[in-house]
């Protein structure tokens, strides 16, 4: 398998000749409701990626003081605005403003997110890893595959995503007892971390010596740096690295996202 960054660049040259071909350009428009410095760095990438593939983009930022009834009120225009292609709302909102409501609100042909569950886009960072599995020419079928974390917008989806492309799929979580985690563990094919601690996967466990790991959690250390779930360096086929893993992917699902809608 190619290392991501490698994989990324082909990919972004796919979109760009694709849009090329367009006859109009599709525009992507970023709602942020906070000023979190993780989302503001989030949503400089998502428009840097834009750019450079040839999207469209704009960024509508609003005060951490915006009612849900103002958003609400936003998001519907934008549902109606045919000069928008696709758009999402930046997670998270500012406490008092319902996230499931947002995520709802999103019609769905415009939902490239795939936040809302009537959407036929998949969360973007499941999606992303998937397709990134599926052209490096990973078997899924019959494989089994361990998804650590439960959450709406990883470990959920992304256990579908997998069951899907039929592969004998275990979800671990926090009452997953340890014992049950190394026997787990010592069996996947293919495993896939989205926890949000540094650690959950050491050289403390047996692994299959061609297993592969993709690791979404983004955690930041006490050295100040961002680091994985995993620890580097496991005894496994392969293992994508924190940072430059699967950020990029997500990044790279939104714009395939974003196509796939404009077309
Ligand atoms: P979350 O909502 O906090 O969910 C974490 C999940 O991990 C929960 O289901 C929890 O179980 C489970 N868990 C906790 N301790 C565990 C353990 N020791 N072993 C196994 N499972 C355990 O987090 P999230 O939003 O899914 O995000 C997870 C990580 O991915 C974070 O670091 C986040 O920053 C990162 N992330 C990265 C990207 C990207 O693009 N790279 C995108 C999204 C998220 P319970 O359900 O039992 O509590």
């Amino acid at each position: 398998m190619r290392t991501i960054k490698e994989y990324i660049v082909d990919k972004k040259e796919f979109i760009k000749k694709e849009i090329d071909s367009l006859a109009k350009k599709p525009k992507l428009v970023i709602v942020q409701v906070n000023d979190d410095p993780a989302s503001n760095a989030y949503i400089r990438g998502k428009l840097k990626d834009s750019a450079e593939v040839g999207f469209d983009s704009e960024l509508i930022k609003l005060s951490e003081t915006t009612s849900e009834k103002e958003l609400l009120d936003l998001v519907e225009k934008l549902n109606h605005d045919d000069s928008v292609t696709g758009f999402i709302v930046q997670m998270p909102l500012p406490k008092g403003i319902d996230e499931e409501k947002v995520k709802r609100a999103v019609t769905p042909s415009k939902d490239v997110d795939g936040f809302n569950p009537l959407s036929d886009l998949n969360p973007a960072t499941p999606q992303g890893i998937v397709t990134y599995l599926k052209d490096e020419g990973f078997i899924f079928k019959g494989k089994n595959a361990v998804v650590l974390g439960r959450s709406n917008i990883v470990g959920r989806p992304m256990a579908r995503l997998l069951l899907d492309e039929s592969m004998n799929v275990t979800v671990i979580h926090s009452k997953t007892s340890e014992e049950d985690k190394r026997l787990y563990l010592k069996n996947a094919d293919l495993i896939v971390t989205a926890v949000g601690k540094i650690g959950v996967l050491s050289n403390d466990y047996e692994y299959k010596k061609d297993a592969v790991v993709i690791d979404v959690g983004i955690n930041r250390g006490d050295d100040g740096k961002l680091h994985g779930d995993a620890l580097p360096e496991l005894n496994v086929g392969f293992q994508t690295p924190v940072p430059g893993g699967v950020g990029l992917l997500t990044r790279l699902a939104l714009l395939l996202n974003l196509l796939k809608v404009s077309k």
